[in-house]
This record gives C-alpha cells, sequence and structure tokens, in this order.
C-alpha cells in the first residue's frame, strides 16, 4: 500500500489516531465533537479507521485514548494493546493518568504490553502539563525510551499551554516528546514563541490544516523542522483523504513531504 501523487509514490504513516471500543464508540466520538464544538467526520472504530486510512494507503498508524480518570488507565491501555496485537498496522500509546501513584508499575505494564509510550490530553484530564505529579512520570518514560504524545493548545484553557511543554523539554532533554497539533491547537502563534525547536521534540499536522493559511502552516512546520514533524490525521475528527489534501497544498518538496508522510516516524518508532 502506498499513495501516489503527481506521479510520485510515498509510504504514509499517521501519527495520531484515536480509536475506543465499538460498544462506546459512538458516545466516545460524540464527546470529543461536543468540547470542541465541531462535527466529527467519522466514527472511531478500528474499522473506521482503516477504511479511512486505507483511502490514501496508510501503512502505520499510531493510536491512542485518553483515561479523564485514573480507573480508566489499565482498561483502556488493555484495550489499544490488543488492538495492537490485532493489526500490525497499529502502534499504541497507552492511557495515563496524573493520580496513578505505582509509576514504575505502571510503565512495566504498559511495557509488557508492548505499547510504545503514553497519550496526554491535559485539557481532557485537567492537569498541566508541568504538574508535579507528571515529572516522575516524564523521568521514567526518558529512562525506557517511551514517548509521550501530548495534547497542545487550547485558548480557552491553560493546561497545554506551549510554554509548559517548553519547560518539559528542557527538563528531560531525552525524552521523546510529541508536540501535537503543530505545537498548539487554536494557539499556533504561542507555539511559535514559546516552543523553541529542540533534538528531543516532534509535533504532528493534525488538527491544523483546516484552520490555517498554507503560509501560517508551514511557518509552524518549519520553525519545529522538517525533520521533527509528522503528518497526522487525529482521527476521528478528520477524513484522511481530506487531511492529505491540506498537506500537499502546504508545498513542500517531495523530499520533505517523504520526510513527513514517512521517514521521520519509521526513524523514530524504529520501522523497518
Ligand atoms: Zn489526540
Amino acid at each position: 500500500m502506498a499513495l501516489t501523487r503527481n506521479g510520485v509514490t510515498y509510504r504514509v504513516a499517521d501519527s495520531h489516531a484515536h480509536i475506543y471500543p465499538e460498544k462506546i464508540a459512538e458516545k466516545a466520538t460524540a464527546s470529543v465533537g461536543t468540547f470542541y464544538d465541531t462535527e466529527m467526520q467519522n466514527l472511531g472504530t478500528t474499522a473506521e479507521l482503516l477504511r479511512s486510512g486505507g483511502e490514501i494507503g496508510a501503512e502505520k498508524y499510531l493510536v491512542s485514548s485518553v483515561a479523564t480518570k485514573v480507573e480508566q488507565v489499565r482498561s483502556i491501555s488493555a484495550f489499544i494493546a490488543g488492538e495492537c496485537e490485532k493489526h500490525p498496522e497499529f502502534l499504541g500509546l497507552g492511557a495515563w493518568h496524573q493520580d496513578v501513584t505505582d509509576i514504575i508499575g505502571e510503565m512495566d505494564h504498559l511495557e509488557e504490553l508492548g505499547l510504545r509510550g503514553i497519550k496526554l490530553h491535559p485539557d481532557f484530564q485537567k492537569v498541566d502539563i508541568d504538574d508535579a505529579r507528571l515529572l516522575p512520570v516524564y523521568e521514567e518514560a526518558q529512562s525506557r525510551n517511551l514517548a509521550v504524545l501530548f495534547h497542545m493548545g487550547d485558548y480557552r484553557m491553560a493546561f497545554s499551554k506551549p510554554k509548559r511543554l517548553a519547560k518539559i523539554i528542557k527538563q528531560f532533554p531525552r525524552l521523546l516528546c510529541i508536540g501535537a497539533h503543530l505545537g498548539g491547537y487554536t494557539t499556533w502563534d504561542e507555539a511559535l514563541e514559546e516552543l523553541p525547536p529542540a533534538e528531543n521534540l516532534y509535533v504532528d499536522s493534525s488538527s491544523s490544516l483546516d484552520f490555517l493559511t498554507p503560509e501560517k502552516a508551514r511557518r509552524n512546520i518549519l520553525h519545529f523542522g522538517v525533520e521533527h514533524t509528522f503528518f497526522a490525521v487525529d482521527f476521528p475528527m478528520w477524513r484522511h483523504c481530506d487531511e492529505i489534501d491540506r498537506f500537499f497544498a502546504l508545498g513542500f518538496s517531495e523530499e520533505e513531504n517523504r520526510k513527513m508522510l514517512w521517514d521521520n516516524f519509521a526513524r523514530v518508532f524504529s520501522l523497518k
């Protein structure tokens, strides 16, 4: 599977996708839509993700889901790991919550499940990125080479402000940090000003390209670096076929497209 655009063939990875168990997919998808006051373009099930991504030849997906209560952490991580086992297209991130007390035990468990890191959504979880309860989590993730995918930005609240991530990037220079949404959903200018590029910081393109002009999106990508940007869709919020069109409209070169669509992701997650 691959994608051909203007006569060029690309491999595609989607570094930010959400899936939910069939039973709750409808409710979970709708509640995210309400939070962002937007119409969700898909239902967040595995089958729908593979169908939507299949339309653009996506070969790999980094899948996750968010725990809003500490009691949900284990079951969400188990669900994600189970889907990864069934679908070799998936790499999974575990759930986390600031009230996890046995940090080492939970990290051991994530690693046993074969998960590649954790997803944090500070605004859903009502926790600052630089909250003291998360610092030992970053320390532990750093020592295990586990990634942390941060939902970034929301002008309506302060939990996921770009400057909070800037502190963490500096404090944990070997922690693999992925700042979603080009460094800050609806706070793209703030991301440019307050979140400097760094060796350990990657950004993803999801939930950004429909809101920004190509010039503004390019500006954020060039700030963090083409080598540090992943193409991502934030399914079920968007359709893959629409997001890939928005991505190609940015006007990057064939080589730059290749890096953002596949090479960076493949390198960071050691894909063959
Ligand atoms: Zn997300």
